[in-house]
């Protein structure tokens, strides 16, 4: 299979990136045997709490060093409770304006040069930005081959949408030709709602974004899980959010080879 850098990104908060990054690696890891790093891009730090949820050792070295200090990758990368998933941390040190107040030459590459000595141990890399349009974000469509667009299916987040593609065209012009979007994945639906039946069939007819087939349904179940330091697959295996993770899981292995 090619190895496919996946950058997860919204500038919206809470519309599910954490939750695609966490899920979608755990499932390529645990049920197809792959070997999976997420690179942690956010300061709130969430994936890491999702897969690994003691508290980071004193000291531990984060992706931030690699950005900044140019520390190794692979000094940085940690394995999780599941085989073949690594995770390289954040904590709340990794700021956006570190980066926007960066002199260094090639800063919006700095993960992109951070990935290349480490990328061939990995089938994916997913990267869970940040809530926000800046240099980190900018990083992250930089060193990756592909974007997912997770979004809510509500008419202000349909809105948002347009902004987020138009930072992917820009990013794709300026710093990264390889980088396109995969899909957009439409995330916590109310499946008894008419308004989000609405939304999702007009995200369905517009041909600016392509869609995931798997839809993913609210489900407590996606809600509590972080807080146990499981994935779905490990905390609620048999959960309607987990069937379908499992089956975006199939779409993008099948995407990623196409
Ligand atoms: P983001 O990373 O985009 O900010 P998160 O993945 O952290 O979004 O999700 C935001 C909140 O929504 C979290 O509390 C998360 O547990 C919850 N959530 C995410 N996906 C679902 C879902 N499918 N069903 C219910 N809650 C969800
Ligand atoms: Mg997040």
């Amino acid at each position: 299979m090619t190895m496919k850098t996946i950058a997860i990104f919204n500038h919206k908060g809470g519309v599910g990136k954490t939750t695609t990054v966490v899920n979608l690696a755990a499932c390529l890891a645990h049920v197809h045997s792959l070997r999976v790093l997420v690179i942690d891009l956010d300061p709130q730090a969430n994936a890491t709490r999702a897969l690994f949820p003691a508290d980071l050792p004193e000291g531990t070295a984060t992706v931030k060093d690699c950005l900044t200090s140019g520390r190794s990758l692979a000094e940085v990368v940690i394995p999780t409770a599941i085989e073949q998933l690594y995770v390289a941390p954040a904590d709340i040190t990794l700021s956006e304006a570190t980066f926007a107040s960066s002199t260094r030459p090639n800063r919006e590459h700095l993960l992109h040069a951070a990935l290349q000595p480490v990328k061939n141990n990995y089938d994916f890399i997913l990267i869970d930005c940040p809530p926000s349009l800046g240099p980190l974000a900018v990083n992250a469509m930089a060193a990756a081959d592909a974007v997912i667009i997770p979004c809510e299916a509500q008419y202000l987040s349909l809105r948002g949408l347009s902004h987020v593609l138009e930072l992917v065209q820009l990013v794709r012009a300026k710093l990264n030709p390889r980088l396109h979007v995969l899909s957009v994945l439409a995330t916590k639906f109310h499946v008894l709602s008419l308004a989000n039946q609405e939304v999702l069939r007009h995200m369905r007819e517009n041909s600016r974004c392509r869609l995931f087939s798997t839809v993913i349904p609210r489900d407590v179940k996606a809600e509590e899980a972080p807080s146990h330091g499981m994935p779905l697959i490990l905390y609620a295996p048999e959960s309607r959010a987990t069937q379908a993770y499992c089956q975006l899981t199939e779409e993008v292995i099948a995407r990623c080879r196409n």
